[in-house]
């Protein structure tokens, strides 16, 4: 673009919905890296709110620092430099020097840090003392503030954003502070003012102040209360609607329930059901055999069972005539359902039918040649099942496996398919039945709270640093044994290059040195999904040894020959994420092993302490709430559920009461929420809920 051209669509001043590219001081790069972040207009900008503050009463002065303490200090950078270790591993050091004294700063295995601090640079970093060879700070977070800052340490509150690759959290600050004069007289209340007045709020007005340029902690804290309760109330407001309008237009496919195929498979198979699976069956069946239609989301921790209660489902669309579809949301998971199923069915003389992208052109044709007779079909796939050119004759039935790892869209889509079919969607995230409420809406929900029997528990330790070669040897003899190992790395948006790095670096020491001479192999994220599969499937056939990843290898992938997971910087995952990833192991007769190997701060090991001693998903989840909050819960993938970013249903509790009841107020006195005096609230949600909206509808 020319400078001219530029100039002549710069409006004079910013309006709310001027793009931040033309902000000044913005520009089409840092725009792009402010995308990611989901700021697209000025108005955006103003909903960027920090997620963390800063002030003096939270600041300790680096000489108050003992050993074995918690601590945030604010100090200059005077040297810094890369160390290696014996074991192989790049440290990253740096000293901070404030008034009263200095102290040293430790990265373990993050040379590349070397290359964004800059001597004089003052950081702010939180972590745990320990004592090694003097004081050492342990980072658990740091914010580069650059060359200039003097101001927190002197009284003022600073606010720190969330941020990402390419965008520094002070550049984010900068930018925002140069707007805020001009944006905030440009924005207008929406809410009611006596819903306000009741909630103890303060205006959108007041509140994007508070939370930008707080003048104490607590004035932050009142901002951020009006953002938080306004998200609760949009999305109370949601439900209830949501609830409202299904009430109306659920009507669906009645089936019969006609002990036939179901009768058949249950006595073939080499268990017999849990109390909670046949608990969970019939809460299905008599969904599926009324004329409503099924929308039920079924939780169970890994390992619970969900796939035989799928089938039992499907069978029962078949004996019925209809065709059932399952969704996965991996080739490799679709392929290993296909093989599961296929056992479990065969003698019962059904065989499913597996439809992926990778099909051939012949082979994907005679597939929809199956699909467009009306004769019972059990069709396993990924999203290409949702693809426009799938067209089912009879679809009855539509289970979508992992269904938080697919898009609104794919559900929408796939279950727009046939006539109206049952949906049932499964999780093994395990979140409390109240807040499985709040977040889906008008879903009916199963809970799998069993779980077979006979299983071998997995046995969990967290180890320090100084036992990782121990640890390293211990992987050594289990593939010494035949079997294969994951080492898993954390991936963290607002650095996720950083992390990637670590995974990467941390392959290619360990490929070195410690597995010289094991297979080893990479896997992340940013590996297209094809070579993503292939090395999956090299692991699964036994090819690979040991897989390096990050948290990609989450979802239900099963290989039984799999007998160690181990974990580094542990706590940087939510204890749902660890104990997602434990359950990759245990699947086989072997003992498997998950160690978290890494020195964590006291607080990180009262949490992980709660992993290491439960192997309940639900009991782990229900603690992970407390301790981290939603957005740890889900990682960075929960697609559809309406996105809190401010507010947390759980430690918000009564500012979520409040929104409950406010929500009902406004509903009961205007249904439609189409009275000239809602107008401006019926604006706001349509534009920020237009997605989330479609969620409560599953088809
Ligand atoms: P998930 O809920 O994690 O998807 P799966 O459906 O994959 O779990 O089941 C895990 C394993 O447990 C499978 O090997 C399955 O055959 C087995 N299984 C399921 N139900 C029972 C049961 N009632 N008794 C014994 N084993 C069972
Ligand atoms: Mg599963």
């Amino acid at each position: 673009m020319t400078p001219d051209k530029r100039d002549a669509t710069r409006p004079a001043k910013p309006r709310l919905d001027t793009p931040v590219m033309y902000l000044k001081g913005v520009g089409p790069v840092r725009a792009e890296a402010l995308k990611r972040l989901g700021v697209a207009t000025a108005g955006d900008l103003l909903y960027h709110i920090p997620h963390r503050y800063e002030d003096a009463s939270t600041i300790a002065p680096i000489s108050s620092l003992e050993t074995g303490m918690q601590g945030t200090v604010i100090g200059t950078v005077v040297s810094k430099g890369v160390l290696p270790t014996r074991k192989g591993l790049r440290i990253f050091q740096a000293v901070l020097r404030d008034d009263t004294g200095m102290i040293e700063v430790s990265w373990p295995g993050q040379p590349y840090l070397d290359r964004t601090i800059a001597k004089d640079d003052v950081l702010l970093v939180s972590g745990a003392v320990r004592f090694f060879h003097g004081r050492q700070l342990q980072p658990r977070e740091y914010v580069n503030l650059g060359k200039d800052d003097s101001g927190t340490a002197k009284g003022r509150v600073l606010s720190v954003y969330p941020a990402t690759e390419g965008l520094s959290f002070k550049v984010i600050r900068g930018i925002i502070d140069a707007h805020l004069d001009e944006l905030l007289p440009l924005v207008s209340e929406y809410l009611p003012r006596d819903v306000l007045r009741s909630a103890g709020v303060p205006t959108i007005g007041d509140a994007m102040r508070m939370v930008h340029r707080p003048t104490s902690l607590a004035e932050a804290l009142e901002g951020r209360a009006r953002l938080a309760f306004e998200e609760l109330l949009f999305v109370q407001l949601l439900h209830l609607r949501a609830k409202a309008l299904s009430r109306d237009v659920r009507r669906g496919i009645r089936f019969e329930n006609k002990r036939a195929l179901t009768t058949q498979l249950r006595a073939q198979l080499p268990f017999t059901l849990t109390g909670a699976q046949a608990r969970v069956l019939r809460e299905i069946f008599a969904d599926m055999c009324s004329d409503r239609r099924m929308q039920r989301l079924l939780q169970g921790d890994v390992g619970s069972g969900k796939t035989v209660v799928a089938v039992f489902a499907m069978l029962l669309a078949m004996e019925n005539g209809y065709q059932a579809a399952l969704m996965a949301p991996t080739e490799l998971l679709a392929e290993q359902h296909y093989g599961s199923i296929g056992r479990m069915l065969a003698p019962l003389g059904i065989e499913p039918i597996l439809l992926t992208g990778s099909l051939k052109t012949k082979a994907r044709r005679e597939v929809a040649s199956r699909l467009a007779e009306a004769t019972p079909a059990l069709v396993i796939g990924t999203h290409a099942l949702v693809q426009q050119a799938t067209e089912f004759s009879r679809l009855g039935l539509v289970v979508v496996d992992e269904q938080h790892r697919f898009g609104v869209e794919q559900r929408k889509a796939l279950a727009a398919k046939g006539e109206l079919p049952d949906v049932l969607l499964m999780t093994a995230t395990p979140i409390p039945r109240s807040l499985a409420l709040t977040l889906y809406g008008d879903l009916d929900l199963s809970v799998l709270d069993e779980r077979p029997p006979g299983r071998q528990p997995i046995t969990t330790a967290l180890r320090p640093e100084a036992a990782r070669s121990r640890v390293l040897e211990f992987v050594n003899q289990q593939l010494g044994l035949g079997r294969q190992a994951y080492v898993v790395y954390p991936v963290i948006d607002e650095s996720e290059k950083t992390d990637l790095k670590a995974a990467t670096t941390m392959f290619e020491i360990l490929a070195a040195d410690a597995f010289r001479s094991r297979r080893v192999a990479l896997l992340h994220g940013r590996l297209p999904s094809d070579e993503k599969d292939a090395i999956m499937r090299r692991f699964r056939d036994g090819d690979i040894d040991v897989l390096v990843a990050t948290t990609v290898i989450e979802v239900g992938i099963d290989v039984a020959n799999a007998s160690v997971m181990l974990i580094e910087h542990p706590e940087r995952f939510g204890l749902s994420q660890l104990h997602q990833l434990r359950g990759r192991v245990g699947r086989g007769a072997e003992q498997s092993y998950c160690v978290l190997l890494g020195d964590v701060s006291p607080d990180s090991r009262l949490r992980l302490d709660i992993f290491v001693g439960s192997d309940d998903g639900f009991e782990i989840a229900r603690a992970d709430l407390q301790l981290r909050g939603m957005g740890d819960l889900f990682g960075e993938r929960q697609s559809g559920v309406p996105t809190f970013r401010v507010a947390d249903p759980l430690r918000d509790e009564l500012l979520n009461e409040q929104a409950r009841d406010a929500a009902q107020h406004l509903l009961a006195a205007d249904p439609e929420l189409d009275s000239p005096a809602n107008a401006p609230l019926r604006a706001v949600m349509g534009e920020r809920y237009a997605r989330s909206l479609e969620l409560f509808r599953v088809g």
